[in-house]
């Protein structure tokens, strides 16, 4: 049995489709990983959002308005969380004015765990809080 000239030409060489095949594959469990990592965390002001990054985490406490200022790099601040991704590792550095108002330190732990209030207000803080998707990338995804 012989095949003929034309026949071969047409013939779709098997690399092409299992690299088609494979590509096609990975962009579909990418986006089903997407979906299915949590986008909001709807509790952000009153509770612990899930744990994106794995940090390592520090918390620094100030007595003197002016040093948690400083570092914060905002007058009105009475704390801030600096985070840090690098090879794949995500530190996040809280510092806090002491005495501790009421939900500071879990308002700065959510953002020690990769999530972001949408607005910068009393009110945007009690609305879901929302992936920082570049430092969970940053970070390499979610363990
Ligand atoms: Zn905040």
């Amino acid at each position: 049995m012989r095949q003929s000239a034309s026949q071969h030409s047409i013939r779709v060489k098997p690399k092409w489709v299992l690299f088609l095949g494979g590509l096609s594959l990975v962009l579909l469990l990418a986006g089903l990983c997407q979906k299915s990592s949590s986008e909001f965390c709807v509790g952000g002001g009153h509770e612990l959002c899930p744990d994106l990054l794995g940090a390592t985490i520090r918390i620094k406490r100030y007595a003197l308005p002016s040093m948690v200022a400083h570092i914060c790099g905002d007058r009105r601040s009475n704390a801030c969380a600096i985070r840090k991704a690098r090879w794949q590792r995500v530190t996040c550095e809280v510092h806090v004015l002491t005495p501790e108002a009421p939900g500071v330190l879990q308002h700065e732990l959510n953002h020690c765990r990769g999530w972001e209030h949408q607005g910068d207000s009393q009110e945007a803080y009690g609305q879901p809080w929302v992936p920082n998707w570049r430092l969970v990338h940053a970070r390499g995804g979610i363990d």
